[in-house]
């Protein structure tokens, strides 16, 4: 995974050096810890997550699950990737079904985090597994924000709930974009857009709602009245794993505004630094459920903390 190629290059090596030691002594716990701390810093982890995390490793580094393995550089590694998992999320979540559909999804993230993409992914994919997805296209802050949801639900193959042309350049109207009310209101199109899934016994619906450049009171005030209407059963946080340092205040501001309930990573196939990927679940408590790898719609892929423990340290 590109976005932890350096991170993955300084923790094998920081192993390396331990690599056929018999015993460790407490020097060398330190200072595999403070390589492991360093490499995660550069790498844009939150410095909150790496003391826990460096902690941890270094309690248990000293106590007897090492002194008494019989090759303790190994006992280390599977302590640094029993850690990883655990800031991952510990146990892999997928998405609650409601019991009585529509299941309603409600997607949130700032500009450019890769949400309505990352829309056509979801549906693409649910879709492959025999649900009718349905698209609903509450994001209207952005002039072009319907049409590209359109043309995503176009090449995904599945339906998308528009406001009604005239209001949002929804005139070019795709053969399975269904046009309701709401006008210039998203909380009432995304109300629409369920009811409307309801009637037409769609079993899921995606809500796609505005992101700004930056976090701010309007966008999480639309966000949460969205939320407070629709009552969905899971509002997917959708953060781009290349934003770097910026990704806990993000996280956190978004948790307080609109309470999600998981989280989708982008742009994991990037070349920066994937900090965000190892500080969100650890600094809001939820899982993260869906990585998206690419900008074509079928780079996605359920999140697996164990899986990407591994690659992270392989
Ligand atoms: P939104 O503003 O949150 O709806 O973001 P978009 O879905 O419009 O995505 C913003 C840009 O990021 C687009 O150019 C997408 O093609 C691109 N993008 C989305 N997801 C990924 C990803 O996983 N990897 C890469 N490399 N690009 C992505």
């Amino acid at each position: 995974m590109a976005t932890f190629g350096n991170l993955t290059d300084r923790l094998v090596d920081t192993f390396k050096n331990l690599r056929g030691k018999g015993k460790l002594s407490a020097a060398d716990v330190d200072g595999t810890v403070r390589e492991i701390r360093r490499a995660l810093l550069d790498a844009d982890v939150a410095l909150e997550v790496v003391k826990d995390f460096t902690a941890r490793v270094r309690e248990r580094a000293m106590g007897d699950e090492v002194s008494k393995a019989l090759n303790p550089a190994q006992q280390v590694v599977q302590i640094v990737n029993d850690e990883l998992v655990t800031i991952l999320g510990g146990e892999a979540r997928r998405i609650q079904f409601a019991k009585n559909p529509p299941t309603v999804i409600m997607l949130a993230g700032l500009q450019g985090a890769g949400k309505t993409t990352l829309a056509g992914k979801l549906a693409k994919w649910l879709a492959a597994q025999n649900h009718t997805p349905l698209l609903v296209a509450a994001d209207l802050q952005r002039p072009n924000a319907v049409t590209q949801l359109k043309v995503v639900g176009e090449q995904a193959g599945v339906a998308v709930f528009a406001p009604e042309p005239g209001n949002v350049g929804a005139e070019d109207a795709a053969p399975k974009s269904f046009f309701g009310g709401g006008g210039g209101n998203p909380v009432k199109v995304a109300k629409d857009g369920i009811k409307f899934a309801r009637d037409k016994q769609y079993d899921i619906v995606i809500v796609d709602t505005a992101g700004r450049l930056g976090v701010d009171a309007e966008l999480m005030k639309q966000a949460s009245d969205i939320r407070k209407a629709i009552d969905p059963d899971e509002v997917l946080f959708v953060i781009d794993a290349m934003i770097g340092q910026d990704a806990v205040a993000t996280a956190k501001a978004f948790q307080e505004g609109v309470d999600f309930t998981g989280v989708v990573l982008t742009k994991l196939d990037g070349d920066a630094r994937g900090g965000a990927a190892l500080s969100v679940a650890s600094v809001t408590g939820r899982p993260i459920i869906f990585a998206s790898t690419g900008e074509g719609l079928d780079d996605f892929e359920p999140f697996y903390p164990d899986r990407m423990a591994s690659r992270i340290l392989d």
